[in-house]
């Protein structure tokens, strides 16, 4: 299913040209527009779904394993030193197009992206909070 205005529903069904590296019948990956580093990536399946939240589970192990995939590609070819996946869900987590992507950020030594944040510290009372709070199979 599309939804209608969505821009990656028509970038990965095709109604928008894009820098594709990678198609198949449920994905595409085509290069980011404003990429934080050299070859960065996007796996955008063609199903409209909002985030992670939405995808159905098919869907969510295919995208993981297509990271792998094409994150060990980006590894060998680009000579990359390492690789960040970054998924964000809602505006608060910093998602700006509301349909599902998985970022593949190929990383080189001090190349000063700065996907990164402040290290806090687990409190006790927080800790025992949180366990009881989320803890569950
Ligand atoms: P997010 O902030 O996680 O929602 O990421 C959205 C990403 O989509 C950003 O990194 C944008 O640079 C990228 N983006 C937005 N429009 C396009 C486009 N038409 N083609 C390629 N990348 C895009
Ligand atoms: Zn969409």
């Amino acid at each position: 299913m599309r939804e209608e205005n969505c821009i990656f529903c028509k970038i990965a069904n095709g109604e928008i040209p894009s820098a594709t590296i990678y198609e198949d019948e449920d994905f595409r990956v085509f290069l980011d527009l404003n990429p934080a580093t050299r070859g960065h990536a996007l796996i955008v399946p063609k199903e409209h779904f909002a985030n992670l939240f939405e995808m159905d589970e098919e869907h969510c192990r295919k995208a993981i394993v297509l990271a792998r995939k094409i994150g060990s590609r980006m590894m060998e070819k680009l000579g990359c030193d390492g690789l960040n996946l970054v998924q964000n869900n809602g505006e608060a987590a910093g998602q700006t197009v509301f349909h599902f992507h998985m970022h593949l950020i190929p990383r080189y030594k001090e190349d000063g992206a700065g996907i990164t944040w402040q290290p806090g510290s687990l409190t006790e009372e927080a800790r025992d909070e949180l366990t009881a709070l989320l803890a569950g199979n």
